[in-house]
C-alpha cells in the first residue's frame, strides 16, 4: 500500500537514494536532514511511516524516537531506524526507544520496501474489526453500525469506510489522492471530486448528532478528522 513517508537522513546521497526509491514505489516522500526539520514536518502532517537515521547532526535518532513515542499525537506512527551500526546491543536500544523495526546500511531498496510494508500491515488500524470511539461517535466494524451520542446514524458503505479510515487516522491531513488510495484502494481511475462528494454525504450522515464538525476541510490540502471538539 502506498504511504506518506518522512525520511530523516543527513547524508545527501543516501537521502536521495531512499527518496527516489520510495517515490518510484508510489509513496509520497517528505525529506528532512536533521531532528529540527523532522519535528517541524511531523507537526505539519503526520506521516504513515518515519525512516529515521541513527546519527543526525543535531541529535540522535534514538532521542527522536523516544520523544515521538512519548507524545499522544505521534505515539502510533511506525518508525524504522536506519543505521550503519549492526551490533545487537544497538538494535535492542533502537527497539527499546520505540522503533518498530531496524534496517542496517547498506540495505537494498527491496528490503527497505518489504520492511515498510510489514510495519504498515501491523499498524493499519482501519483493517481491524475493533470498534472505534471519538467524542461520543462510535463506529463498530463488526456490526457495521455508527452511533452518535447513542443515536444510530445511517450512511452508505463508502461513507462508512471513509469514516472508519478517518477515525483510525485522526488529526492528520489527507489529500484527495491519498484518501482515494486508502479508502477506495486506488486513485488512478477515479477523480478527486469523488472524495468531495462522499465527504459531503458523510457530513450529512453525521449531522444529526453534530459530529459533522469533526470532518474539517483543509484549504489546498485535503481533509482532516479531528479527535477533539
Ligand atoms: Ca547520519
Amino acid at each position: 500500500m502506498p504511504a506518506s513517508i518522512l525520511v530523516v537522513e543527513d547524508e545527501p546521497a543516501i537521502q536521495e537514494l531512499i527518496s527516489v526509491t520510495l517515490a518510484r514505489n508510489g509513496h509520497s516522500v517528505t525529506r528532512t536532514a536533521n531532528a529540527a526539520e523532522a519535528y517541524k514536518a511531523v507537526s505539519e502532517a503526520l506521516p504513515d511511516v518515519i525512516l529515521l537515521d541513527w546519527m543526525l547532526p543535531d541529535g540522535s535518532g534514538l532521542a527522536i524516537a523516544r520523544r515521538l513515542r512519548s507524545e499522544a499525537r505521534t505515539r502510533e506512527v511506525p518508525i524504522i531506524m536506519l543505521t550503519a551500526r549492526a551490533a545487537d546491543d544497538d538494535k535492542v536500544a533502537g527497539l527499546d526507544s520505540g522503533a518498530d523495526d531496524y534496517v542496517t546500511k547498506p540495505f537494498s531498496p527491496r528490503e527497505l520496501e518489504a520492511r515498510i510494508q510489514a510495519v504498515l500491515r501491523r499498524r493499519t488500524p482501519q483493517l481491524s474489526k475493533e470498534a472505534v470511539e471519538i467524542e461520543g461517535l462510535v463506529l463498530n466494524p463488526a456490526t457495521r453500525t455508527v452511533t452518535g451520542t447513542g443515536e444510530r446514524l445511517k450512511m452508505g458503505p463508502t461513507e462508512f469506510e471513509l469514516l472508519h479510515f478517518f477515525m483510525t487516522h485522526p488529526d492528520r491531513v489527507y489529500g484527495r489522492a491519498q484518501i482515494l488510495d486508502q479508502v477506495w484502494g486506488d486513485h488512478v481511475f477515479l477523480e478527486d471530486r469523488t472524495v468531495d462528494v462522499h465527504i459531503r454525504r458523510l457530513r450529512e450522515a453525521l449531522s444529526p448528532s453534530g459530529h459533522d464538525k469533526f470532518v474539517e476541510t483543509v484549504r489546498g490540502a485535503g481533509y482532516r478528522f479531528r479527535s477533539a471538539s
